[in-house]
């Protein structure tokens, strides 16, 4: 499935509903999370609708590399000078709460509080 209708992330890729963007491109879509963890925390996502990483496999390589590489390039331009985390939650053990796969990225001082 490319997107899902009732997925939050689908609708913001369609921008059926509306997001503070900080990166776009074909593949992934970069965003400030509405609740964040940190100082700058942005989420990563595809395009594509993939409901958690237990649904991916190697045939997403090259997206899920992009996610993760682009990444620092995003964080320079916010003004992360001191380093971040990257998380991603997985499943209900993993505490994923929407599901679409996304890439957190936090950085800034104690970014670990939460999560
Ligand atoms: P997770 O537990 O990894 O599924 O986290 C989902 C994250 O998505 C949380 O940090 C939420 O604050 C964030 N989130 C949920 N809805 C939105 C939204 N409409 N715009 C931005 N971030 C969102
Ligand atoms: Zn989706």
């Amino acid at each position: 499935m490319s997107a899902d209708p009732h997925c939050i992330f689908c609708k913001i890729v369609a921008g059926q509903i509306p997001a503070k963007k900080v990166y776009e491109d074909e593949d992934i879509l970069a965003f400030h999370d509405i609740h964040p963890w940190a100082p700058v925390h942005i989420l990563i996502i595809p395009k594509l609708h993939i409901a958690s990483m237990v649904d991916a496999g190697l045939q997403h390589q090259a997206l899920l590399g992009k996610m993760m590489a682009v990444s620092p390039q995003l964080m320079r331009e916010l003004g992360v000078t001191n380093g971040y985390r990257h998380v991603m939650n997985t499943g209900a053990d993993g505490r994923q709460e929407v599901p679409h796969v996304h890439l957190h990225v936090m950085g800034g001082p104690r970014p670990w509080l939460k999560g």
